[in-house]
């Protein structure tokens, strides 16, 4: 019964796939409330309560199997934009490529199974730890810089997860392949690992990127260059080195940092392909001011004329930081 699942996932498309129980997580548990207690917690974009994080018979009751999917999405593509934004963030929104997987394997699985099981589908937007799924599944294991790694596909891989009543033998996990490597905490951006296994992610770039508002004095000058996204700790990595290209073409990356073309995206009507990217889910004015930010840590005199479009813009969060930014860059003429 299992080869038959996994051989239909692959042939739907997806790199991995992995099954285990749908039992409380109990060593994430641990690891969440030494986090918290260590001063790591809340972690932003997450859910809060930590019980309902590792347990996923939380999102359906009578699970009696996880099955946990992988889609590899490395490209072979240069992303040495100085405006950086990160690769899985510059193609479309990867959940609509996965749901539309997902459906189609639970199509295929009702068939197979003459609709006996229940078959719930979930893609990053639940309160479950995927990676730590993913993990128990045997897709890989947790590097020192908290992201899943594959040994054949690296960590640069979207997780999902069917969650069902339908009782399969689980597989079993992988022992970790870090060893003495340090590589992702010399090189994270934001000094963020704190340790191994420890993201400290009101330091992390990737979260930065994300919070909305006004950021500190500290939080503007972490951000470097960066709109979207840090990949620093993952290109780093050993494992990410000579890894295959995706077979998703529609997850290749086409965005680029551009901040001509951001600073210029009208309120309401920024280009379709900026719309339809993963990055669209916080709005279009974050990048915006992620990008004057980071002209101003690029001490880029070129974007002035662009930057005094703004200083009548509807959104006083842009109106704020375009005048900040003129201010700054003729200060340092
Ligand atoms: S994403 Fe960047 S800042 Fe965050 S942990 Fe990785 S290297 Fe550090
Ligand atoms: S860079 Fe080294 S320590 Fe960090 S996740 Fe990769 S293998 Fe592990």
């Amino acid at each position: 019964m299992k080869q038959e699942i996994k051989n239909m996932a692959g042939e739907i498309g997806f790199d991995l796939f992995g099954i285990t129980t749908p039992d409380i997580l109990t060593n994430d548990l641990q690891r969440l409330v030494a986090r918290k207690k260590a001063g790591y917690w809340p972690v932003p974009f997450i859910e809060q309560n930590i019980n309902k994080l590792v347990d996923p018979k939380d999102l359906f009751e009578k699970a009696e199997s996880i099955i946990s999917l992988g889609t590899a999405y490395n490209f072979k593509v240069e992303n040495e934009e100085k405006y950086f934004i990160s690769n899985y963030a510059r193609g479309i929104d990867y959940h609509l490529l996965i749901e539309e997987m997902m459906n189609k394997l639970i199509v295929r699985l009702n068939l197979w199974s003459k609709n006996k099981y229940k078959f719930k589908a979930f893609v990053d937007t639940v309160p479950l730890l995927e990676r730590a799924v993913a993990r128990k599944a045997g897709l890989g294991w947790i590097g020192k810089n908290t992201s899943l790694i594959n040994e054949k596909f690296g960590s640069y891989i979207f997780l999902s997860e069917i969650i069902t009543d339908m009782k399969i033998e689980p597989d079993l996990p992988i022992n970790p392949k870090c060893g003495d490597c340090k590589k992702c905490i010399v090189n994270c951006k934001g000094d963020a690992l704190k340790e191994p296994y420890l993201l400290d992610s009101q330091s992390c770039l990737a979260y930065l990127t994300q919070k909305k508002g006004y950021l500190t004095e500290n939080e503007k000058s972490l951000l470097s260059s960066h709109i979207w996204g840090c990949d620093a700790c993952q290109s780093s990595c050993p494992y990410n080195q000579n890894i295959p290209e995706s077979n998703h073409q529609a997850l290749m990356p086409i965005l680029r940092g551009d901040p001509t073309e951001i600073l210029n995206f009208s309120r309401n009507n920024p280009p379709k392909q900026w719309q339809n990217a993963a990055l669209s889910w916080r709005g279009m004015r974050i990048l915006q001011r992620n990008t004057i930010i980071s002209i101003v840590n690029n001490h880029d005199l070129q974007y002035l004329p662009l930057l005094k479009n703004l200083i009548d813009d509807n959104s006083p969060i842009i109106r704020n930081y375009a005048k900040w930014a003129i201010k700054e860059l003729e200060k340092g003429n």
